[in-house]
Order: C-alpha cells, then sequence, then structure tokens
C-alpha cells in the first residue's frame, strides 16, 4: 500500500513539474508576451504590467511582441484580443462586468478578458477584462499581492520559476459590476483591478443627484420659473435645484435628460432628486401624498416616512424609469434609496426590472 501511495505521489509530482507551462524557468525568461497588432492602451499596459511583475519577482523580463511580428517558438502568453485567441475559440465577450478566462491549449497561455469602450474622456470607466486577466495571472502564479494602497501593501515573493498547469481553463467572474466614488487603489492600476475598486459598465453618475444637470437651474429658472419647487410661496431659486415634480415639463427634461445619457452610450444611468431634498408646496404635487417636512431619527423613518412615503418622487421616477424601458430596453435606471426615497411607495409594489436602487441607508432595516 505504501509502495502505491509513493507511486501515486511520485506521478502526481512528475505531473505538475513534467506538464506545466513554462513562463520563466531557473530565473530565466522562457515564455514571451504576445499582445494584439492593434492592441488598445489597456491591454499594452497590462502586458507591462507581467513583464514588470515577472521581472520583480524573478529577474527575468519576458519580452512583449506584436503578434504579426512574432516569430518566436515555444511558450507563449497570448494576452488580449489576439487573432490566435479568435482562432482558438476562447473569448470573454459572453462573461459579465469585467470577466475574463484563463486558458491553456497546447503551448499558449491565453489571457481574454471581456473589454469594452468607455464613454468619452471616462474612458477607464467600462469593462477592461483583459487587465483583470493580467493582475489575476500575477497574484495566481506569481504570488503577488496587492493588500493596502500603499507601496509597503504590495507583495512580490522571490522565486526562480513560474509556471501554470497545462489544463488550466480558469473563468473568473467579480460579484459585483462596479466600486465608485473612492477609488483608494487609484484608476489603471493592477492593484484597482485586483481589488475591485473600478467601474466595470458605463456608469452615467453625478454623485447621484442628477435632477440638477437635466433641469438645471441656471438655465431655466429665467424663463420657466414654474419648474421649481414652490416654498413659502415662491418658486425656489436655491442653488440646491428643488423642483416641481407634477410639471409636466419638468418630467419630459428629466426623461429627455436620461434617455440622452443612454445614447451618448451608458449603460446605466442616475436617476435622483436633488441633494438636500424640499418639496414643492403647489396643489398639484401636495396632492399626491402626505409627505411633508424630513425629521431625524428611527420614529420618523421607520413610521412617519414609512407610512407617509414621497410619492410624488416615487411614482415620478417609476414613470421615466418606465418609459425608457420601452425606448431602451437593455439600459438601467439607478434610483438613489437616500433621503425621502429612503422608503418604498405604498402606492405600487416595485419598479420596471430595468431600475437598479443603491441603497445608501445600510441600516437592514431598510431592505
Ligand atoms: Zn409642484
Amino acid at each position: 500500500m505504501r509502495r502505491v501511495v509513493g507511486a501515486l505521489l511520485l506521478c502526481l509530482f512528475w505531473g505538475s513539474a513534467a506538464w506545466g507551462l513554462d513562463v520563466v524557468r531557473d530565473g530565466k525568461p522562457v515564455a514571451r508576451i504576445v499582445v494584439p497588432d492593434e492592441a488598445d492602451s489597456y491591454t499594452t499596459q497590462a502586458a507591462g504590467w507581467i513583464r514588470d511583475y515577472v521581472k520583480k519577482a524573478t529577474g527575468a523580463e519576458l519580452a512583449v511582441v506584436p503578434e504579426g511580428q512574432d516569430t518566436g517558438q515555444g511558450p507563449r502568453l497570448a494576452l488580449g484580443a489576439t487573432k490566435a485567441a479568435r482562432q482558438a475559440r476562447v473569448r470573454a465577450d459572453d462573461l459579465a462586468w469585467d470577466g475574463c478566462r484563463l486558458v491553456v491549449k497546447g503551448d499558449t497561455l491565453f489571457l481574454v478578458g471581456r473589454d469594452e469602450d468607455g464613454v468619452g474622456k471616462a474612458d477607464y470607466k467600462a469593462p477592461k477584462g483583459t487587465c483583470r486577466a493580467a493582475t489575476a495571472f500575477l497574484e495566481e502564479f506569481c504570488g503577488v499581492r496587492w493588500l493596502a494602497p500603499t507601496p509597503l501593501g504590495e507583495v512580490v515573493p522571490q522565486r526562480r520559476d513560474i509556471s501554470v498547469p497545462d489544463d488550466l481553463n480558469r473563468v473568473i467572474v467579480p460579484a459585483f459590476g462596479y466600486a465608485n466614488g473612492r477609488l483608494i487603489y487609484g484608476v489603471r492600476t493592477p492593484a484597482s483591478y485586483a481589488n475591485n475598486f473600478r467601474e466595470a459598465l458605463r456608469l452615467y453618475t453625478a454623485g447621484g443627484h442628477t435632477w440638477p444637470v437635466f433641469v438645471p437651474l441656471e438655465r431655466y429658472y429665467e424663463e420657466h420659473p414654474e419648474y421649481f419647487a414652490l416654498i413659502n410661496g415662491q418658486r425656489s431659486n436655491s442653488r440646491m435645484n428643488h423642483l416641481c415634480t407634477t410639471n409636466p415639463d419638468v418630467k419630459r427634461l428629466l426623461l429627455e435628460g436620461l434617455r440622452g445619457k443612454f445614447d451618448e452610450g451608458y449603460d446605466w444611468a442616475q436617476l435622483a432628486q436633488s441633494d438636500g431634498y424640499r418639496r414643492c408646496e403647489c396643489p398639484n404635487c401636495e396632492a399626491m401624498d402626505n409627505y411633508r417636512e424630513w425629521g431625524r431619527g428611527d420614529a420618523f423613518l421607520f413610521k412617519t416616512l414609512a407610512e407617509n412615503p414621497c410619492e410624488r418622487v416615487l411614482k415620478l421616477h417609476r414613470d421615466i424609469a418606465e418609459q425608457c424601458r420601452r425606448s431602451h430596453p437593455n439600459k438601467k435606471v439607478h434610483l438613489l434609496s437616500y433621503g425621502p426615497t429612503t422608503m418604498p411607495s405604498r402606492a405600487f409594489d416595485k419598479f420596471p426590472d430595468n431600475v437598479v436602487v443603491e441603497l445608501c441607508n445600510t441600516d437592514p432595516r431598510v431592505l
């Protein structure tokens, strides 16, 4: 029995040693990194990360070669949307967010991620799965760690060899589509992808509060004061941009603004009330609900607001989302559960299925 176990261990040992795809052996480069001839800046950057961190770990510098100029033999890392990946049918466009695949076929390790362009100057706010594939390779097979957003938080173990199992077929799909607001690892850094501090979808955000973007005071107040909330008998010209939400033109402008963002290329767009929300006291708005002044504490939130939700805003957002669902069926309307919209409507049970709600109050009772 002992002999059988010994033979088995020997097989396992020889199996892993003989049947891996070598990237670095005994401190010398074995593989090269092949990138598409028309590599975008993200793929080029990711190739640089692999080259630099492999060198930090082993001292060996892997060559980075455009695919059309690659005349090398032996092991290679094919990064991003190479022709070789297409021919080998290794793809990632079927994965969510910035998902990626790490696959070995023959003497090639394919590192392929779902890549999309961002909107305008915020090009990094989109799925960049090839960057994720590169950092996943560095974490898993080189032991690199980005544990904290400081130079001391980076760990690069020293080693002589790097190899990858030749039956590797790994799919990585992150649980979360994005993190924004506090990008503590910076943007376009390996640590940001490794720690999921990145936006892997085209999200239009104005810190949540988009009413002032779609119906700005500076543009409309002079000609249309009636678009703005009636407060103490005056149409408000507060910089906080409080709106009269039963005005049909206000509803139209919010809808047009949101649709405009989808037409620009965003997949999700935020629709939410101005920060420091003040209600409009015009008869039409007041007739929609019993929401009155904002209060503090549990009694207000879980009794007063729960029993008297801000229907005027909740219904407005539901109606706009419904119209977006018809015009842009593949897009998402991103609402805030925040301030007056913390508590759900008592007049309707659910938002349409194109709505995503950001929970700003993390008290479990709000769920
Ligand atoms: Zn009003």
